[in-house]
């Protein structure tokens, strides 16, 4: 097989300037404005590369969008306010939530659609499946040209998209993972200098050991400490939804999936999805730290159970023929069964001080470090 467009750039890169961190790399094969996973490529749905929950269910906007209506009204009903999604896909999960928010005049009436998503192509399907509707999106390339006031924030699945940084534990200290070229001139990851001291990592992981990797999400946190502040500021809500751990923790969770299998993240740059696992305990340090209140983690079978998913099936599925329903119930299990999705998937919430969004546990949050 010929080499993809972006493995010839990026092993020209790495002659020229030397092996570059995987930060790097996962940040060009995903969002390179011509050969990017992102920009190029389908990656949604049976014939794409994965499956995400609005695809499986209808009933996963449907809540999401019921989460949202209750927790704005416990703000005190905010009017104007900003409806926004980040990484919204295909659209399907803001469709399904605004079926649900039509339902609710005065939330409807008060929402203005905001969509953050870099890829062209994927706005014009964002575009398609949003048509039947009045509500017109205004699309972003980034979160700094957000209105200002309040903002209603959904994230699924968009967390785990971002570029992330690994560091490997060798001889008593952290280097940076890189990407670099073996003898046969292929992609191979390699260590750069030891850039973290030993002390620079959190002791709640534990003692590593050699070759312990540990994983940061540099821009990850940087957009949840920035709606963070907009939450405390000008109120509102920020719902993220991922695979992920509790951290922090060791481990490498870097990943490649082509056409619903797991394949080598340096095989075809820019052909297959790139992710790694969501830090939760780190976007919650965030949003702690910009003073707003944390709720959850929680696993995404015990939110969606909790906020009545069982009883929406059961609706949905009263007038139907026995197929549709076995396909209803098959949904649910994808989206709350433990060897599914239910346990690997969690939900983030952040509000200001002083706001219980429903599905939570009353129980204080996590502590910042
Ligand atoms: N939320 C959708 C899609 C998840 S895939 C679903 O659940 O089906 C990740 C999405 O994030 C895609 O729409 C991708 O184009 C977008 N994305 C990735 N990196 C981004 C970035 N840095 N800024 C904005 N959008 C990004």
């Amino acid at each position: 097989m010929s080499p993809t467009p972006l493995e010839h750039r990026i092993k020209a890169l790495v002659r020229l300037n030397g092996p570059m961190p995987v930060f790097d790399y996962m940040g060009t094969c995903l969002g390179d404005p011509e050969h990017g996973y992102y920009m190029a490529r389908e990656p949604f749905g049976q014939a794409g590369d994965f499956v995400t929950a609005p695809e499986v269910s209808q009933m996963f906007g449907e809540m999401i969008g019921a989460f949202v209506i209750e927790t704005w009204e416990r703000l005190g009903r905010p009017a104007p306010f900003a409806l926004v999604e980040f990484g919204p896909g295909r659209g399907t999960l803001m469709a399904d939530l605004l079926r649900v928010a039509r339902r609710v005049p005065a939330f409807f009436a008060a929402a203005r659609l905001h969509l953050v998503e870099t890829s062209p192509r994927l706005r014009a399907k964002q575009a398609a499946t949003l048509a039947n509707q009045p509500l017109r999106p205004t699309w972003h390339d980034r979160l700094d040209t957000l209105p200002a006031g309040p903002l209603l924030v959904v994230a699924n699945e968009f967390f785990d998209a971002l570029p992330i940084r690994q560091f490997e534990f060798r001889g008593r200290a952290w280097h940076e993972r890189v990407v670099g070229l073996d003898d046969t001139g292929g992609l191979a990851f390699g260590l750069g200098p030891a850039t973290l001291a030993e002390g620079a990592v959190p002791k709640e992981a534990g003692e590593p050991q050699d070759g312990a990797i540990l994983e940061v999400s540099p821009v990850g946190v940087e957009i949840m400490t920035a709606l963070a502040k907009r939450v405390v500021t000008d109120r509102g809500l920020v719902v993220a939804v991922d695979y992920g751990y509790a951290g922090p923790a060791f481990g490498d969770t870097f990943q490649a999936i082509r056409a619903h299998t797991y394949v080598d993240p340096l095989g075809r740059p820019g052909e297959a999805d790139l992710t790694a696992h969501v830090d939760f305990t780190a976007l919650a340090g965030a949003a702690i730290r910009a003073g707003a209140a944390v709720h959850g983690p929680v696993e995404q079978g015990d939110f969606l159970l909790g906020l009545g998913l069982a009883e929406r099936a059961g609706r949905l599925g009263a007038d139907k023929d026995e197929t549709t329903r076995a396909d209803i119930v098959s949904q649910v299990n994808r989206l709350v069964g433990a060897e599914e999705m239910g346990s690997l998937f969690k939900v983030l919430a952040v509000t200001p001080p002083g706001i219980a969004p429903p599905g939570f546990p009353l129980a204080p949050g996590p502590v910042a470090p």
